[in-house]
């Protein structure tokens, strides 16, 4: 058979270990692993000199078209998410308006026209009719995660509707009835985030710690815990997202230690950046907040152990105010350098194993939102997205792009330098390509079609 490409002399690592050798795409797929040798007929050939090739990353949770156009954001940040070796975002979206079933066939429309890389879909749960809608959305479009919020006010700088516990618990029960159904929530008590809101307004303070102590840790750990009773009475599969609190990943462990089914993500900027960086400013607010060393610590501690399922960039491209800290739209940017931030602080700096990175970046997300083995997973029938890793380049980071970025002028070790998005090169650190944008394909995707792509 002659491959479309090979990538050999690699580190191909997994979930599951590592071994050395070559992999062989064909038609979209990886088609051989093993040994170069048998692999020498292909139209491309990289010898990638013993770096590390594993499984691009899934990034499970971002959102775009929030503060700018959505195809516009789906060329700029899909590009983003490409040079940080991400082949697939799952977006956090919301329809306001009302049935998601045509907003589903004009995001996907207009995704598979301007992305760069796969995407899909969660749905957020924004008005009572999205609870009884969730078993024909699942039939007609494939989307079984949904999204409930809490902890936005009403007049929030963002227009989110926080969701009543009738809606998350309605929606569980309705979650809990399809093959992948899974809720995922926000995890902050709404109503006490309301009232300790007024108290720290009434103080004049501005600064981001401000913020910080107006949310603190306790509302979103009382709201985790009552989720994970919510998800034990349905018997619906609970996804945590962008956890802060470092008894999060404890208190999901001891829950699925009992059975229920629960995942904790936490995100790069809680486990590198503190509400109390002399730097930071306003600007830097992110919903949840920033936390403190004690919490970032506690994070690592359920990254290193286990407690942490999966990993997401909350990434969200918005224009901020600069202005009062109360008016400032919250979220910041990291498709780019998630990975590098994990090689970093994890994989050099806290011995973190690289199997564990692709777990947390690449393999869990896959399985918990129904993509494995399609995406996730370095085997042959597995859909060819791919990262090459150099796992010593020193690199400064630079931000060009929209949103804020965190990690401006930090010099981080480990970098991707390749990624490969179903067989075809998307980014290339040694060359500067023409970005293909209008290539990424939606995969949450209904049953009948679903079929044409499983393995
Ligand atoms: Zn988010």
């Amino acid at each position: 058979m002659k491959f479309d490409l090979v990538l050999k002399n690699a580190r191909l690592v997994d979930h599951a270990g590592e071994q050395f050798g070559a992999v062989a795409i064909k038609d979209g797929r990886i088609a051989a692993i093993g040994d170069a040798a048998a692999f020498d007929d292909a139209v491309r050939t990289v010898d990638v000199g013993g770096k590390v090739v594993m499984p691009g990353v899934i990034d499970p949770h971002c959102h775009l078209g929030v503060n700018y156009g959505y195809d516009d954001d789906m060329r700029t940040e899909t590009a983003a998410a490409a040079r940080g070796g991400v082949t697939t975002i799952l977006l956090f979206i919301r329809n306001m308006d009302g049935s998601y079933i045509p907003f589903y066939k004009d995001r996907r429309e207009r995704g598979e026209s301007n992305a760069v890389v796969d995407f899909g879909f969660h749905f957020g749960i924004q008005r009572e009719e999205h609870v009884g809608e969730i078993a024909e959305i699942a039939r007609v479009t494939g989307v079984q995660s949904f999204k409930c919020h809490m902890g936005y006010e009403p007049g929030n700088p963002i227009g989110i509707v926080s969701s009543t516990d009738s809606w998350i618990f309605g929606a569980m029960r309705e979650a809990a009835k399809l093959p992948n159904g899974v809720v995922s929530v926000h995890c902050e008590n709404t109503e006490l985030v309301q009232l300790l809101k007024k108290d720290m307004v009434a103080t004049g303070r501005q600064d981001l710690a401000a913020y910080t102590e107006s949310r603190p840790v306790f509302v979103e750990e009382e709201a985790i815990a009552r989720m994970i009773r919510f998800s034990e009475i349905t018997g619906c599969p609970l996804y945590i997202v962008h956890t802060t609190a470092a008894k999060g990943p404890v208190m999901a462990s001891e829950a699925r230690a009992r059975g229920v089914d629960v995942t904790v993500e936490t995100c790069p900027h809680y486990l590198t950046r503190t509400a109390y960086d002399p730097d930071l400013t306003a600007t830097a607010k992110i919903s949840p907040p920033l936390r403190d060393r004690e919490q970032l610590e506690g994070l690592w501690e359920g990254v290193l152990g286990g407690g942490v399922g999966t990993l997401g960039t909350d990434h969200v491209p918005f224009e901020k105010n600069g202005g009062d800290l109360w008016k400032e739209k919250p979220g910041v940017v990291s498709f780019p350098w998630e990975l590098s931030l994990m090689l970093h602080f994890g994989v050099h700096e806290r011995g973190m194993s690289l199997s564990r990175l692709v777990e947390l970046n690449s393999y869990n997300p896959a399985k918990r939102f129904g993509l494995y083995p399609q995406k996730g997973a370095l085997a042959v029938g597995s859909d060819a997205d791919l990262v090459v890793v150099d796992l010593d380049e020193e690199r400064v980071v630079e931000h060009d792009g929209k949103g804020t970025c965190l990690y401006e002028g930090w010099n981080l070790r480990g970098w991707p330098v390749m990624t490969v998005s179903r067989g075809e090169v998307v980014f290339d650190a040694a060359q500067e390509a023409v970005v293909p944008y209008g290539r990424g394909r939606c995969v949450t995707v209904p049953e009948s079609e679903r079929a044409m792509v499983s393995l």
